[in-house]
C-alpha cells in the first residue's frame, strides 16, 4: 500500500489536525504538489537548482580512516554537509519555494530553531525572488546570533517570538498564526517532515533526492545496495530522505538515531520515538514527549536541530511496523563522535549527525569489512564549534 493514504495517514499516525481556516490552504498545497508531480518541467527545474545552485549530487565518501580505526564494517558518508548552506535543508526549501511560485504565492513564512532552516529558507527565497519572513524564539536568537545575521544578509525579515519557552515550538505556533492570517498570498515553508498532511509527504519527496543519489552511487561503485543506513532524527527529514528509496528493500537495515540529551532517565532529552507516546502536535498525530496530562514536555539536546518534542508521523509508522529501528545517543557521546570524525577524516560534522556517527562506532567493530554502513552526514559542524568548545570545558 502506498503511504500516506488520501487523508495523510501513515497507519495510526499523521492526518490534519488544524483550524478550519487552514483546510483550504492545505488542499491548495496538495493540489499544487499533485499537479507538479505530473509535470516533468517542475522536476527538471528542481533538479537543475539542486545541481547548479545547491551543489548536488553530494559525494558518497568512503571514510577510510574511520573504518580502519573502528576495525570492522566499511563506513560511507553521504556528504549533505557539502550541500549549499551546509546541510540537507536546502533540498526542501528549494522544492517548497518552487511550489509557492506555482501557487502564485510570493510571500513565504518559516519557523526556525537554531536558524539552520531559516537560513536555508532565506537562501531559497532570495534565489527564487520570494519575500521571506522567519519566526525565531528570542532564546534561540540569543544563542544563534550568527544565523540571525546570515538570514538578514539573505534578505529575510526575522521576527522574534517572546511567547512560551521562546524556542522552536513557539516559533512554529507564531508562523502558523501568520499563515492563518495571510493565507491568501502566503506559503508556510515547513522545515521537516512534520506537521499536517500534505507536508510530511512533500518534504519526504524533496529530501528523497538524498536516498536516490545514494542508491545510484552504491550501484555504480559496489554493484549492490548498502547493508545498513543510519541517520539522525530531529523531525526526521534527512532520515526519511535517505530511507525512503530503500523502504522496499528488506535487506537494507534502517536505523534512526535520536537525542538522549543528558540521559533518557533525566527528562532532558528529545527522544520522541524511543521514549515518547502517541499524541497530537503541530497538526499531526505522532510519537511525542508529553507528561501524564498530555502537556508537551520541555526537551534538551546539545544538537539544536534535534531539540524538538515531536517527530514526523512516518517515522512513528516505521517504528511500529518494525521496518526501521530507533535508538538514542547522549550529548557527551555525540561530542565524542564529533571529535572522532573531525580528527580521523578531517570532516567536522554537525552535532546532529554526530549522533548517528556515534551509533556507528557502537556497531561497526563487530561487523565484517564487506558489511557496508551508509551514514547520512546531514550537515557540517561550523555552526556548533562554540557549543562543543563549551562542552569540552576549555579543552579546545
Ligand atoms: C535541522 C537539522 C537536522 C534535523 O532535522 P531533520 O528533519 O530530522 O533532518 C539534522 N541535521 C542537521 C545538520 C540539521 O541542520
Amino acid at each position: 500500500m502506498k503511504l500516506p493514504d488520501k487523508e495523510g495517514h501513515f497507519g495510526l499516525y499523521g492526518g490534519k489536525f488544524v483550524p478550519e481556516v487552514l483546510m483550504p490552504a492545505l488542499s491548495q498545497l496538495e493540489a499544487a504538489y499533485n499537479d507538479a508531480c505530473a509535470d516533468p518541467s517542475f522536476w527538471q527545474e528542481f533538479q537543475a537548482l539542486c545541481h547548479n545552485y545547491a551543489g548536488r549530487p553530494t559525494p558518497l565518501y568512503h571514510a577510510h580512516q574511520l573504518s580502519a580505526k573502528l576495525g570492522g564494517a566499511t563506513i560511507l558518508l553521504k556528504r549533505e554537509d557539502l550541500a549549499h548552506t551546509g546541510a540537507h535543508k536546502i533540498n526542501n526549501t528549494l522544492g517548497q519555494g518552487l511550489l509557492a511560485l506555482r501557487m502564485g504565492k510570493r510571500r513565504v513564512v518559516a519557523e526556525t530553531g537554531a536558524g539552520q532552516h531559516g537560513v536555508a529558507a532565506a537562501a531559497a527565497c532570495a534565489r527564487l525572488g520570494l519575500d521571506c519572513i522567519v519566526y525565531m524564539g528570542e532564546e534561540d536568537i540569543r544563542r544563534q546570533a550568527l544565523n540571525l545575521l546570515r538570514m538578514k544578509l539573505l534578505g529575510a525579515e526575522v521576527r522574534p517570538v517572546s511567547s512560551g519557552s521562546r524556542t522552536l515550538k513557539d516559533a512554529i505556533n507564531e508562523a502558523i498564526r501568520d499563515w492563518v492570517t495571510n493565507v491568501g498570498d502566503t506559503h508556510y515553508l515547513l522545515g521537516s517532515c512534520v506537521g499536517p498532511h500534505p507536508y510530511p509527504m512533500i518534504v519526504r519527496h524533496f529530501q528523497s533526492i538524498i536516498g536516490e543519489e545514494t542508491r545510484e552511487q552504491m550501484l555504480e561503485r559496489y554493484q549492490r545496495l548498502p547493508d545498513h543506513i543510519v541517520a539522525c532524527v530531529g523531525g526526521g527529514s534527512n532520515a526519511i530522505g535517505i530511507f525512503h528509496p530503500f523502504i522496499g528493500d528488506p535487506s537494507v537495515k534502517l536505523t534512526g538515531v535520536e537525542a538522549a540529551g543528558r540521559g533518557l532517565g533525566s527528562e532532558q532529552h528529545a527522544a520522541s520515538l524511543v521514549a515518547g507516546r502517541m499524541g497530537v502536535l503541530h497538526g499531526a498525530k505522532s510519537y511525542l514527549l508529553q507528561d501524564r496530562e498530555g502537556q508537551v514536555s520541555p526537551t534538551h539536546s546539545i544538537a539544536p536541530g534535534l531539540d524538538y518534542p515531536g517527530v514526523g508521523p512516518e517515522h512513528s509508522y516505521l517504528k511500529d511496523s518494525g521496518r526501521a529501528s530507533y535508538v538514542a545517543v547522549t550529548d557527551s557521546q555525540a561530542v565524542e563522535a564529533f571529535e572522532l570524525l573531525s580528527a580521523s577524516e578531517g570532516i567536522i560534522p554537525a552535532l546532529e549527525p554526530a549522533h548517528a556517527i556515534y551509533h556507528v562506532t557502537r556497531i561497526a567493530p563487530d561487523l565484517p569489512r564487506d558489511h557496508i554502513i551508509v551514514v547520512n552526514l546531514s550537515g557540517r559542524g561550523d555552526k556548533d564549534i562554540h557549543i562543543v568548545a563549551e562542552a569540552l570545558g576549555g579543552k579546545l
